[in-house]
């Protein structure tokens, strides 16, 4: 059975070995399974015929009937192309040809009637097709058929004769191949209750559907099937982790109440306060704890992990808390400083910027259990940084962080497990969260705290720099301080630095008696934090950098965040650049400087900006725009290979499954009965293929 899936696509007919490697390297299918699972993209409704007069711009592509009444031939040698003239009832357009002219000459007779298929594109008044499909009408295979499938091919692809009309073929011959071997795995229970199709007739419709409502169904059945083993999935791994992994049971901690009642500047957001109560149920609960706690910028997240981290010293257990980068680590170490020491509890600092004699001291202080609170950078979870006994580890603005890297915190503790603590700013929709984090308990802190002003965010263009200059100059005179920001040029570092430096030029003319600060990546990170603190403590007026200050950096005098090309970047990111502003009491503005021309895309993201402050929707229009591919703006999301399912649109779907999973595991968590082994294998089999993320953080 599992044979025929396995067999290698180039003894398909119709591919062979070359273009079997070929597809290979574009298209990363193998074998007979995975090509079955090149879905199409779209679909072609073939029963529509246009009028030639009724053809328009933007139309798409379209299907006309009519003859080919002469041939010309124009230009010569490489340039040469073929001109077929078309005709219908209603008009003339030419069909275009610049290869293979030989061979449509012979092939298509003058006066016969045509069916062609193409992309029409005008060139004044006249539109033509170029390379189009053509059959004869009448015996044309094409339209017997009501949707057609169009399938993403690549441009080598389509050089080797593997357009979309061939993978069709292709496929069809592979579908009928396949269909004997084809087997269902949900049990029958569940798609006799959510209605789903079987999977034979799911993977005919879903690459030659009979018509909408098959095509539905076939994708409905489809995606709810990805969907649901991804969710059975996940939720087996969070049980045997839960049942498998003992936790370190914390109890109450003076020196948390003590805190709380002697120290803390403020009162906590109720959300705050929800927050630590399900982490302190977790610490109770004698499991481990793996928690991702989701806020927006600015929603008190340190504060948070500062009070987790007081149980676990009060319960004479050590804490990491590992911050993306240098600047936020000594910032996180600074502002919790303050309130550590009068606490009595040792904190250190550890980076890649951390001497010697320095790492010597902090190992020794680690081991003899003294320091009770590390706080770094990666170099924290370096295997030569041993713990005495670490209790809870802090992962903050966790995207930053590969999968790797948080394995590695996690085995810290050889005896057992410790409670691992994930923040981030970059809230997740919760589809997407469900997915990537399904096997993660989450919080989230919903509130802000009170007294803050939402931030007032203005789309400028270059044309308004005058107006720009004197919103700065005004908030500066106030006593507040400046951020602008550059892009970052991945492709062209030099680029980059060409931007920055022209800006910080005009600002310091235009601004001859300010101090500013610049920071980018070419500077040694020494350097970076020197222009950083001089900024934090109020030294400079304007910071001028690139992206380094994206993440946590909290200057609560700082009023006002220009970010010049702001086209450039994702909502996510632009959100969290705005969230480095608004920290304080006072009025905030965020500026978002781009040039005349945008896309449409860039449009909605800019004004997505300018009409809400709330990252939960500014994530969910992220994920409509991008799709899930890249949700934080980083290679997080490798885990996420969907085949058809699509987290924007298909929340229903997921919740569905994702109950249908949590169900079915209610009733029987080991998948003992016999009608759910298969559903066992399938899951066993798909943990030995793919890499084991979700294990992990
Ligand atoms: P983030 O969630 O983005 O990491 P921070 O933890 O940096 O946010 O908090 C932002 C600022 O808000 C800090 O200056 C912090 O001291 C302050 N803060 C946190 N919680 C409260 C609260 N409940 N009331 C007032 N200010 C708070
Ligand atoms: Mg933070």
């Amino acid at each position: 059975m599992a044979g025929f899936f396995h067999k290698s696509i180039e003894f398909l007919k119709g591919i062979g070995p070359e273009k079997a490697a070929l597809i290979n390297k574009e298209l990363g299918y193998f074998n007979y399974g995975d090509l079955l699972q090149h879905f199409p993209f779209r679909y072609e409704d073939r029963t529509i015929f246009r009028k030639i007069s009724s053809l328009t711009d933007g139309l798409g592509s379209a299907q006309i009937i009519g003859k080919i009444v002469r041939f010309e031939t124009i230009g010569v040698g490489r340039k040469q192309r073929l001109i077929g003239k078309f005709q219908d009832e209603t008009g003339e357009i030419d069909l275009i040809w610049f290869q293979g002219i030989k061979w449509i000459q012979q092939k298509i007779k003058l006066g016969l009637i045509y069916v062609v298929y193409g992309k029409p594109i005008r060139y004044g008044q006249r539109f033509s097709l170029s390379h189009p499909e053509i059959e004869p009408s009448g015996k044309t295979t094409l339209n017997k058929q009501f949707l057609h499938p169009v399938y993403h091919t690549s441009e080598k692809l389509k050089r080797s004769f593997l357009d979309s009309k061939a993978l069709s073929k292709i496929m069809k011959l592979l579908l009928a191949g396949a269909i004997p071997h084809i087997q269902d795995k949900l049990p029958p229970a569940i798609r006799e209750q959510f209605s789903l199709i079987d999977k034979k007739f799911s993977l005919i419709h879903i690459h030659f559907p009979k018509d909408q409502i098959s095509l539905k169904k076939a994708q409905y059945r489809l995606k709810f099937e990805e969907l649901f083993f991804i969710q059975l999935r996940l939720i087996t791994l969070k049980l045997a982790r839960i049942d498998k992994f003992k936790g370190i049971t914390f109890k109450n901690s003076e020196l948390l109440n003590n805190f709380y009642h002697t120290l803390l500047p403020f009162s906590l957001t109720t959300a705050q306060k929800k927050v630590i109560k399900e982490i302190y149920a977790d610490f109770r609960s004698g499991h481990q704890m793996n928690r991702l706690v989701q806020g927006d910028v600015g929603s008190g997240k340190t504060i948070v992990a500062f009070m987790c981290m007081l149980i676990a010293v009060g319960n004479d257990t050590q804490c990491a808390f590992m911050a993306p980068t240098e600047i936020l680590a000594e910032q996180h170490y600074h502002g919790l400083k303050e309130f550590a020491e009068p606490l009595g509890i040792k904190m250190a600092c550890l980076t890649g910027s951390s001497k010697k004699v320095e790492r010597i001291s902090i190992q020794e202080r680690l081991d003899s259990g003294e320091l009770k609170i590390l706080i770094g950078t990666h170099a924290l979870i370096e295997d030569k940084v041993k713990f005495k006994k670490l209790g809870l580890a802090v992962i903050d603005e966790q995207h930053r962080f590969g999968v790797a890297q948080r394995a590695k915190l996690w085995n810290k503790n050889k005896t057992y497990y410790p409670h691992i603590l994930v923040m981030t700013a970059t809230p997740i929709p919760r589809t997407l969260a469900m997915t990537l984090y399904g096997d993660l308990d989450i919080s989230t802190i919903d509130q802000l705290p009170a007294g803050r002003k939402p931030i007032i965010t203005r789309h400028m263009r270059d044309a308004q720099r005058i107006q720009l200059f004197s919103l700065i100059e005004k908030e500066i005179e106030k006593g507040r301080q400046v951020y602008i920001v550059y892009p970052l040029i991945e492709e062209s570092a030099t680029m980059d630095y060409k931007d920055l430096m022209d800006g910080y030029e005009s600002i310091a003319r235009r601004f001859p008696q300010l101090y500013l600060s610049i920071c980018h990546g070419k500077m040694k990170s020494a350097d970076k934090d020197h222009e950083m603190k001089r900024f934090t403590k109020g030294e400079t007026h304007i910071m001028i950098a690139t992206t380094v200050i994206e993440v946590g950096v909290n200057v609560p005098n700082a009023s006002v965040m220009v970010i010049e090309s702001a086209e450039r970047f994702g909502l996510s990111q632009l959100h969290q650049l705005r969230g480095r502003v608004g920290r304080g009491g006072e009025q905030s503005y965020c500026l978002l400087v781009t040039g005349m021309k945008l896309t449409l895309e860039a449009k909605i993201r800019m004004q997505t900006l300018v009409e809400s402050n709330d990252g939960f929707r500014i994530a969910e229009t992220d994920l409509k725009l991008r799709g899930p591919g890249d949700p934080m703006g980083t290679q997080q999301s490798g885990a996420l290979d969907l085949i058809i399912s699509d987290l924007a649109t298909d929340g229903n779907i997921l919740n569905l499954a994702r109950n249908a999973a949590t169900d079915l595991l209610k009733r029987d968590p080991l998948l003992r009965a016999p009608e759910n082994q298969i559903l066992k294998n399938h899951i066993a089999s798909f943990n030995k293929s793919a890499v084991n993320w979700s294990k992990i953080s």
